[in-house]
């Protein structure tokens, strides 16, 4: 979507350094951090959020946060999905949000 923040973040508009990419997926560092690591996987394919999520794609994104928090040696975790702006969804590309260390929420 041409007007979306984080599908331009994938297309290297920003030159967003990634943590972890693969063929579905890519994980930077949140902007405004909320814990002393806080790290967002993304998919590639635009999808507005997790209502719009097929299980497939769901199950690949948890395959996600997986591997990068082995890569980075995170073994305590909080993640979070937020869906819908009532929950607090700001950013309508889905993402699903890792904390770690210091968690502000
Ligand atoms: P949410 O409220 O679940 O939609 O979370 C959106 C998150 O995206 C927030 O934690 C923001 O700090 C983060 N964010 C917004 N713009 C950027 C950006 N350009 N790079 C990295 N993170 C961002
Ligand atoms: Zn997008």
């Amino acid at each position: 979507m041409t007007d979306c923040i984080f599908c331009k973040i994938i297309n290297g508009d920003f030159g967003t350094e990634f943590v972890y990419e693969d063929d579905n997926a890519v994980v930077f560092k949140d902007i405004n951090p909320k814990a002393d690591v806080h790290l967002l996987v993304v998919p590639k394919e635009h999808v507005a959020d997790l209502n719009e999520c097929s299980e497939e794609l769901i199950g690949k994104l948890m395959s996600v946060v997986k591997k990068v928090t082995v890569q980075e040696g995170i073994k305590s975790f909080k993640t979070l999905i937020n869906t819908g702006k009532d929950a607090g969804q700001e950013v309508f590309h889905l993402h699903i949000h890792i904390l770690s260390g210091n968690i502000k929420f």
